[in-house]
C-alpha cells in the first residue's frame, strides 16, 4: 500500500512515496525555490536521479510536477495516481486543537489555517500543499501529522510561561514544542536498540539539524522540550538565537532603529551559529573554517555544544534521572566533534564516550558510550517521513 508523504516549506515541497507494507521508499525528491527564479525539482526513483529547472509559481504547480514524475514512463514508479492510497502531510503547528494525527476534512483544514498566527512561515504553506493535493486527487484520503502533537503530554508546569495567566487563557501563549515526530521515533528506537522498556525509561533526544531541539522523554512521553511557542526558543541553532533575555529586543530596537518584526527576523534568520561566527549556519563550513584558524567559529561551536549540554543537564533534573541520550538529524548524526564536546560536559555524571566508536559513527545507528558509562549515549538516525507514513496508514486503514 503506497503512502505519499508531503512536507511543504515556504519555498519547497519535499516528498517521499513509501510502500508501507515493507517500509520501502519507492521515490523521493524535493521541489526547491517555488515561486522564485530558478525553481528546480530533484527526483530519485528506481536507482535513477533527475534534476531539472522548471517554473513553479506556486505549491500547486510543484505538486502537479511531482505527480507527473511519479507516473512518468522512465522516472515513475506508479501507473496512475490511484496507486497512491493516502497522503500524509507534515504540519508544524497544531496549536491546542490537535494532540494526534487526524484525517483532513474542511474543519481540520480551517483549524490548520487558524494556527497560522503561531507558525506564519509554515502553516499557510502546509494548507496550500493540502489544497494543491486535494485539487489533483480529490478522492484520496489525506492525514495531518503535527510536529507539536508528541508534546501534548508536557505538563502545565513545564509548558506555561510565567506571564499573566490571561495570555494563556485568551491567546494560548504557551510552550508547544516541535520536531515531535523525530523525538517520538528516536526515543522509541533508542529504547528498542538498548533493550529498555519504553514504559519505564528516561531518554533525552537531541535533534540537532538546521533547526534543533532537545526533548525529555519519560516512559515514552514528552515531558519537556526546548522549543516553545515557536521554533525560536531553546538551544542555539544554525540561524536562530534560541533563548535570550527578551529585553535585548527593546535595547536593540532603540540602538538600531528597528521594529519588533525586523528584530524577530534577525533572531530567526541571522543569529545562531551564523550570528556568532559571522560566517555560516552550516557546521560543515564551520569545521573547515576552524581548521583554518577562524576564532569566532571556534566560539560558535563551543557556545552551541555548551548550550546543548546545559539543556541535557536540566532535563536530567526534569526527569529525576536518565537512562540514555540520543543524537539525531544532520549535526547529531554526523558531527562527531560536536557530540564529543557536548558529552565532555557530562563526565561528572559518569557519562563516558567511546572516542573510537564516536569518530566512526557517521549517519548510522550506534552506542557511542563506553560499556561502563552510567548513561548510554546513542546515535539514532531519525526518519520523520516513516512516522508520518505510519500514522497516515493507521488512520486510513479501516476507511
Ligand atoms: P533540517 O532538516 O533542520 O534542515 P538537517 O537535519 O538536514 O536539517 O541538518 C542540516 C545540518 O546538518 C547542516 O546545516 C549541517 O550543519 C549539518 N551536517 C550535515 N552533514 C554534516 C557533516 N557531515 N558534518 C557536520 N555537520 C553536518
Amino acid at each position: 500500500m503506497n503512502i505519499l508523504v508531503i512536507n511543504c516549506g515556504s519555498s519547497s515541497l519535499k516528498y517521499q512515496l513509501m510502500d508501507i507494507t515493507n517500509e520501502n521508499v519507492l521515490a523521493s525528491g524535493i521541489c526547491d525555490r517555488i515561486s522564485l527564479d530558478k525553481s528546480a525539482i530533484k527526483h530519485k526513483a528506481n536507482n535513477k536521479k533527475i534534476e531539472k529547472q522548471v517554473d513553479m509559481p506556486n505549491h500547486k504547480s510543484a505538486a502537479k510536477l511531482v505527480f507527473e514524475l511519479l507516473t512518468d514512463s522512465e522516472y515513475g514508479v506508479i501507473k496512475s495516481l490511484d496507486d497512491i492510497k493516502a497522503v500524509g502531510h507534515r504540519i508544524v503547528h497544531g496549536g491546542e486543537y490537535f494532540f494526534n494525527s487526524v484525517l483532513i476534512d474542511d474543519d481540520v483544514l480551517a483549524k490548520i489555517k487558524d494556527c497560522s498566527d503561531l507558525a506564519p512561515l509554515h502553516n499557510p504553506v502546509h494548507a496550500a500543499g493540502i489544497e494543491a493535493c486535494k485539487d489533483l486527487m480529490p478522492n484520496t484520503p489525506m492525514v495531518a501529522v503535527f510536529d507539536t502533537a508528541f508534546h501534548s503530554t508536557i505538563p502545565q508546569k513545564a509548558f506555561l510561561y510565567a506571564l499573566p495567566y490571561e495570555w494563556y487563557e485568551k491567546y494560548k501563549v504557551r510552550k508547544y514544542g516541535f520536531h515531535g515526530t523525530s523525538h517520538k521515533f528516536v526515543s522509541q528506537k533508542t529504547a528498542e536498540f538498548l533493550g529498555l522498556d519504553i514504559n519505564n525509561s528516561k531518554i533525552i533526544t537531541c535533534h540537532l539539524g538546521n533547526g534543533s531541539s532537545i526533548c525529555a522523554v519519560k516512559n515514552g512521553e514528552s515531558v519537556d522540550t526546548s522549543m516553545g511557542l515557536t521554533p525560536l526558543e531553546g538551544i542555539i541553532m544554525g540561524t536562530r538565537s534560541g533563548d535570550i533575555d527578551p529585553t535585548v529586543m527593546q535595547y536593540i530596537a532603540k540602538k538600531e532603529n528597528l521594529n519588533i518584526d525586523e528584530i524577530i527576523n534577525i533572531l530567526n534568520k541571522k543569529s545562531g551559529v551564523l550570528g556568532i561566527s559571522k560566517l555560516s549556519s552550516d557546521f560543515r563550513d564551520l569545521l573547515k573554517a576552524e581548521g583554518e584558524g577562524h576564532k569566532l567559529v571556534k566560539l560558535a561551536r563551543a557556545a552551541f555544544a555548551y548550550r546543548v549540554a546545559k539543556y541535557i543537564g536540566s532535563y536530567m533534573a526534569a526527569m529525576n534521572g536518565i537512562d540514555a541520550i540520543s543524537f539525531c538529524a544532520g549535526v547529531g548524526e554526523n558531527a562527531v566533534y560536536i557530540r564529543g564536546m557536548i558529552v565532555e560536559n557530562l563526565e561528572f555524571l559518569g557519562v563516558k564516550l567511546n572516542q573510537e566508536i564516536n569518530v566512526k559513527t557517521i549517519g548510522t545507528k550506534a552506542v557511542i558510550s563506553t560499556p561502563d558509562s552510567r548513561v548510554k549515549v546513542c546515535v539514532i538516525p531519525t526518519n520523520e517521513e516513516l512516522v508520518i507514513a505510519k500514522d497516515t496508514y493507521e488512520i486510513i486503514k479501516n476507511l
